[in-house]
């Protein structure tokens, strides 16, 4: 077995035993860059959230989305076509646009050709991939593909605005398997922007400060480029703390990328007409998996 291999088992093995991880930025980039990431473009995430623009609801978020889909049969990632988004309370999220349909502004190629984050995408399925969960109720458990929606949020805290990376206190992302991957942050205190993941007997909606701490199985805090963290998201709720500047007079910003997978919807879920497997016609992008054998996965 190779390092990569061995070290992406390794992850997966931690995953799959306590239904969540936290792989430090150092060890993912070494990860991402043994998956074909170029040190040029490792340099470009750090900044591509400098071209988002806008959120649909959100006054202290700028947000770009895309659809992108698992396909085993073909082992290939690829870009789907534009479709609008919306989480509900039935997904266990309690907000004011919980189910709203959100359009969002499409990421575009300067994010989905980057070779560092094609690589995340692999490395996700490699994690991923065999892993029995949870069955959330609704979506097709007896497909092979999987749909991802990417996001990539920039929260800013300013003296008018507070930014709120999880406004809708505790909740799931409607999802099988969330990913979140810190890209960077500006004048963020040290303890801003903390990640909570508590047991499903937690209330949805509940503020990150007003939880039942008994409740809380895990902390994680996204620091350093890269810091990465898996969830399984129907397993497991989160919370997120918010985000405070460290200088009052100068805005704060902080970075994520979030990788929301799970199976295609079934008939009867309120994303049916949202979930269209096409290939996007005018943003294409293909990218080959890998898996881990069988063998390497019980080894690790
Ligand atoms: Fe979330």
């Amino acid at each position: 077995m190779d390092s990569l291999t061995s070290e992406i088992a390794e992850i997966r093995s931690s995953y799959v035993r306590d239904r969540l991880a936290f792989v430090p930025g150092e060890r993912m980039v070494r990860i991402v860059q043994a998956l074909g990431a170029t040190d040029e473009d490792l340099d470009r995430l750090v900044t591509v959230s400098d071209a988002l623009e806008s959120d649909p609801t959100l006054p202290f978020r700028k947000t770009r989305t895309g659809r992108f889909g698992f396909d085993p049969g073909a082992m290939e990632v690829r870009r789907l076509e534009f479709q609008p988004f919306m989480l509900s309370t039935e997904d266990d999220f309690v907000r004011h646009d919980a189910g709203q349909v959100r359009v969002f502004d499409e990421i575009r190629d300067d994010l989905q050709l980057n070779t560092a984050l094609q690589a995340l995408f692999v490395f996700k399925y490699m994690v991923f991939d065999g892993m029995a969960v949870e069955h959330r109720p609704k979506l097709d458990y007896d497909s092979d593909r999987w749909v991802c929606t990417l996001l990539n949020v920039r929260t800013t805290t300013t003296r008018d605005l507070i930014g709120e990376p999880a406004l809708e206190g505790v909740h799931s992302d409607g999802v099988d398997h969330t990913m979140t991957t810190y890209l960077g942050s500006t004048n963020m205190t040290e303890d801003s922007a903390v990640t909570f993941l508590h047991e499903m007997d937690e209330v949805n909606g509940v503020r990150w400060h007003e939880t039942d701490p008994d409740l809380v199985r895990a902390r994680a805090q996204h620091r350093d480029f890269l810091d990465t963290c898996l969830i399984v998201d129907h397993e497991l709720k989160h919370s997120v703390s918010t985000l405070h500047a460290a200088d009052p007079d100068r805005p704060a910003t902080r970075d994520l990328l979030a990788f929301l997978t799970r199976r295609p919807v079934g008939g009867g879920h309120h994303s049916y007409e949202f979930d269209s497997p096409a290939p996007h016609s005018t943003l294409p992008m293909t990218v080959a998996l890998s898996t881990l054998d069988e063998s390497t996965r019980t080894a690790g």
